[in-house]
């Protein structure tokens, strides 16, 4: 086919498929994906990275990948996860636009030409909305207080976090290492970065092939992620000011209560063993201590991991005459 000519040397866009367990699913997809991206007339990759699937997935993608050079594999040696197949998809691919979706059939094909218009406008990521979503209740719940605290935290409002078809500009997400469940979080990682994001409602599909991989005990591992890249996107680069700051507050908080028992002492008000002020200022000063010293760990770890790879603490988007 004339398509895959363009393809094998630097497509224009890459669909990335993370697999676990998707054997019923595999061969439709494709044909609905070939079917979408034959109309692009422009060339396109389909990269599906197997993650670690105890069924026949691999088989059936190697047989695909005999006939049809656009589809790219790559095989996890055993199951690392949704986010590790995504993030290993992410960095093999070599389109200008890279849009990842789920293997499963929920998300749909034909939603592909809606993200590259919103690319072609100007925007860096385009977010999937899966308005009408197909999932059981038990899903949608936490998934909607999940996506409203993540907008909250990051600041970043868009309706679905979760939706795993998203739009990406290669430039601006190669550079993202994600761990946990982050994929997520890309959107907003990008927009603190000044990209440009979006979202679109896209068509959401239930099941029928396989079952889910996950239930909610991934809302608590997201909200732990959050915390991480909250605090990572903020204190990244000086944790001390995070860590030494607590640790000020309570060394000083602890030095008050030290003086108040001390005062009480004195004036004879109390006897100091009547007051839990001497525990709590112990307590508070050696918390404060620690604190401080963590501080200074987290600053030796973090220059270690910025100057042991040649990394700097900054982005440069462009340089004038140099
Ligand atoms: N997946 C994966 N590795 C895993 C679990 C899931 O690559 O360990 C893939 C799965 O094949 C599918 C996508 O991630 O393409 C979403 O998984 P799932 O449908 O189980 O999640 P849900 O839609 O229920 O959130
Ligand atoms: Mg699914």
């Amino acid at each position: 086919m004339n398509n895959n000519e363009s393809t094998s040397d630097g497509a224009q866009l890459s669909i990335v498929l993370p697999i676990y367990n998707e054997e019923k699913n595999i061969e439709i997809l494709y044909q609905e994906l070939k079917e979408v991206l034959g109309k692009l007339g422009t060339g396109a990759e389909i990269i599906c990275v197997n993650d670690g699937s105890k069924d026949s997935s691999l088989q059936i993608l190697k047989k695909i990948a005999g006939v049809d050079p656009a589809l790219k594999v790559i095989n996890f040696r055993y199951n690392f996860g949704q986010t590790a197949a995504m993030s290993a998809g992410i960095k093999a691919a070599s389109g200008d636009i890279i849009i990842p979706m789920d293997a499963d059939m929920q998300n749909d094909p034909k939603d592909i030409p809606q993200f590259l218009n919103k690319i072609n406008e100007g925007f860096d990521v385009v977010s999937g909305w899966r308005k009408n979503r197909r999932d059981p209740l038990s899903k949608k719940i936490p998934s909607r207080l999940a996506n409203w605290l993540i907008g909250l935290i990051t600041g970043v409002k868009i309706h679905d976090y979760g939706c795993s078809m998203k739009a990406y500009k290669r430039e601006l997400i190669q550079g993202i290492n994600l761990y946990g469940e982050m994929h997520r979080f890309i959107p907003a990682y990008i927009n603190w970065q000044g990209g440009r994001v979006t979202e679109i409602e896209v068509n959401h599909r239930a099941r029928i092939h396989g079952k889910t991989n996950y239930g909610i005990s991934r809302t608590f591992r997201v909200l732990l992620d959050l915390i991480v890249i909250k605090f990572l996107s903020r204190y990244m680069n000086r944790p001390m000011h995070f860590f030494g700051g607590l640790g000020f507050i309570s060394l000083f908080l602890g030095i008050i209560a030290g003086l108040a028992s001390i005062l009480l002492r004195v004036f004879g008000i109390r006897h100091i063993v009547d007051t839990p002020l001497p525990v709590l200022s112990a307590l508070l000063i050696i918390v404060g201590v620690q604190l401080a010293a963590l501080g200074v760990v987290a600053e030796i770890l973090m220059r270690t991991y910025y100057e042991s790879q040649g990394k700097d603490p900054y982005q440069i988007k462009e340089k004038i005459n140099f």
